[in-house]
């Protein structure tokens, strides 16, 4: 169940993609081709979202490459359809550290969306994305509306996504170490819990990919601070 395929290696570091990302984009293909009937349309899709999860990887190594700054090596990068995975040897327990580690992956995704403006700009194209499905896809702005999103996103307080580690961070350097874990968990698992609403079908369409980001955040908030706290018991 857990079958990786390689994608490449940078700066020494493997990357992979888990095997339900190549599912995902099978049925995306699948999806877009049976509903469009057109195969250009299936791949233009295919390929935007292939980009997208590009740019999800350039995030990563953004964490990987800032946490060797501070001589944390990372063990891997994984791609899964609900985002990336970057396993790093370990947090560092200066919050200044984990700070500069949690942003630099947001940060990347900035910057791209910083140069896609520039070039759309440059080359008189257009901001405002067009739908998927036209004939010729405005792939750029696309993707700089997807970049700004992921931004966006990943700052929310969720700990243990980047915002979370942010608000961690930020606590950890005026409260106890085990109490800012504690409190970034609660309000980790408290955006977990309105991540869910929103993927339910009460408010409009059903978001399986964001169901899953929110068990996911659910879990780890729960088991990253058991290990913090029993951790400090021990210590
Ligand atoms: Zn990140």
């Amino acid at each position: 169940m857990n079958k990786k395929f390689t994608i490449g290696t940078f700066s020494g570091i493997g990357i992979y993609a888990h095997w339900t990302l190549l599912v995902m984009l099978a049925g995306i293909f699948g999806w877009f081709l049976w509903t469009s009937f057109s195969l250009t349309t299936a791949l233009a899709v295919v390929v935007i979202v292939s980009a997208l999860f590009g740019c999800v990887i350039l995030h990563e190594l953004g964490h990987a490459l800032t946490a060797r700054h501070f001589n944390i090596s990372t063990l891997d990068i994984t791609m899964y359809p609900i985002g990336g995975v970057a396993r790093l040897e370990g947090i560092p327990r200066e919050p200044r550290q984990e700070l500069l580690i949690a942003i630099a992956g947001p940060a990347v995704n900035l910057a791209i969306a910083v140069v896609l403006f520039v070039v759309i700009l440059a080359t008189g194209g257009t901001l405002m994305p067009a739908p998927f499905v036209e004939t010729d896809p405005n792939v750029l702005g696309l993707l700089m509306w997807m970049n700004l999103a992921l931004v966006g996103f990943n700052m929310l307080p969720a700990f243990p996504m980047d915002g979370g580690r942010v608000l961690r961070a930020g606590l950890a350097s005026k409260i106890s170490y085990k109490n800012a874990t504690r409190i970034a968990a609660y309000v980790g698992q408290g955006m977990a819990v309105l991540f869910a609403f929103a993927a339910l079908p009460i408010f409009g369409g059903f978001n399986p990919i964001l169901l899953f980001i929110a068990i996911f955040v659910f879990t780890a908030a729960r088991q990253e601070a058991a290990y913090v706290l029993q951790e400090q018991e021990q210590a």
